[in-house]
């Protein structure tokens, strides 16, 4: 169940594919509710998983063509780690931490890395993405 704060980002993210004369379908909401529940970003396999449970008509080829949909419209992105993609909703702008230990994923909001991004861009003429910064190391268990 989404609360009503997940509610508002759920309707937020359809407007915005509609804005940009996207059609909303019943595999998008889907993904984005399983997203918006997670926890961290999911696998295609995990996200058909949690969908089938309450829309057993989408398969798994369904929800990994609307997973490319949208990453296309900018809805979702993926963890810049090697291995099977993993996708998480992309309308907060945030980088990713990941530990080496466990795979736990973390989002680092992307406040807390402006300056650092703001440096880096100053030395290598770069302007980076809002999802371009990915942090491995230990999780607090694995440390
Ligand atoms: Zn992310
Ligand atoms: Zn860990």
């Amino acid at each position: 169940m989404l609360d009503t704060d997940d509610r508002v980002r759920v309707d937020a993210i359809r407007d915005q594919i509609r804005a940009g004369g996207r059609r909303w379908t019943i595999a998008k909401g889907a993904i984005v509710e399983a997203l918006l529940a997670g926890p961290g970003h999911l696998s295609p396999q995990r996200i058909h998983e949690i969908i089938a449970r309450q829309y057993p008509q989408i398969d798994p080829s369904t929800v990994y063509r609307a997973l490319l949909t949208l990453a296309d419209e900018g809805v979702v992105h993926t963890l810049g780690q090697p291995g099977e993609a993993r996708y998480g909703l992309a309308d907060e702008p945030h980088h990713h931490a990941i530990c080496g230990g466990c795979g736990l994923q973390s989002e680092i909001p992307a406040t807390a890395v402006a300056r650092l991004l703001t440096a880096a861009g100053a030395v290598t003429g770069f302007q980076f993405d809002r999802d371009s910064v990915t942090l491995t190391g230990r999780c607090v268990d694995c440390a």
